[in-house]
């Protein structure tokens, strides 16, 4: 059978916006900071207060159980509107990143693998002033869910061109983090779109440019 993610419960509608004729060109990969696997997130979500305004497209277990929380034709709230800045920096043309993204949340604790569950992986955060050294690491079944889900996306939504991390276009986030390995999903033609962000010396400058 293809590839598809599957739903659990009511979609997260309170939880979205309308795209308003946004193109969806964009899709931003999140890790959740928590040590709960898809249905966890999604009650967590749920139980939010209405201003909150935070959600994801989709969520993935570290088992690879990848959940899609509504549909992909609204916005989850994902990216704030601080994002807005990077994206008019990148020539952008000023679009709000959540009415043109999918937002992928990966199950993982990020820099607070504590507790017994974690795997961990010493690394360093390629952003200036992030200090972090320990990271959860993604567990195989979790990338090959990722790699699928956005493979499934871009059929779902053709114009899907951009993958990007939180880190990438925002420039007070940190996740995925060094633990993802990017490199993976360059290998099946899902090359890292880089925010402008200015990186440690001896990291690859950002690059603009889907
Ligand atoms: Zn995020």
């Amino acid at each position: 059978m293809p590839f598809a993610p599957r739903i659990i419960g009511k979609p997260l509608l309170e939880l979205s916006s309308p795209r308003d004729g946004a193109v969806v060109d964009t899709a931003v990969i999140h890790s959740t900071a928590g040590s709960g696997e898809p249905e966890a997130v999604a009650r967590y979500l749920r139980k939010l207060k209405p201003g909150k305004r935070a959600s994801y497209t989709l969520v993935i277990g570290r088992d690879g159980d990848a959940v899609l929380l509504m549909p992909l034709d609204r916005a989850a709230w994902h990216a704030g509107d601080d994002d807005l800045a990077s994206w008019t920096a990148t020539g952008d043309g000023g679009l709000r990143v959540n009415p043109c993204s999918i937002g992928i949340a990966l199950c993982n604790r990020g820099p607070w693998p504590v507790g017994p569950l974690s795997c961990t992986v010493n690394a360093e955060h390629p952003k200036r002033g992030v200090r972090s050294r320990v990271w959860e690491t993604y567990p195989q079944a979790q990338i090959d869910a990722l790699i699928d889900t956005l493979i499934w996306c871009r059929t779902q939504v053709p114009t899907l061109t951009r993958i990007t991390g939180h880190e990438d276009v925002t420039a007070g986030k940190i996740d995925p983090g060094p633990a993802l390995p990017w490199e993976q999903l360059a290998a099946v033609g899902l090359q890292r779109w880089r925010g402008p962000w200015p990186l440690k010396s001896g990291f690859f400058e950002p690059q603009g440019g889907a």
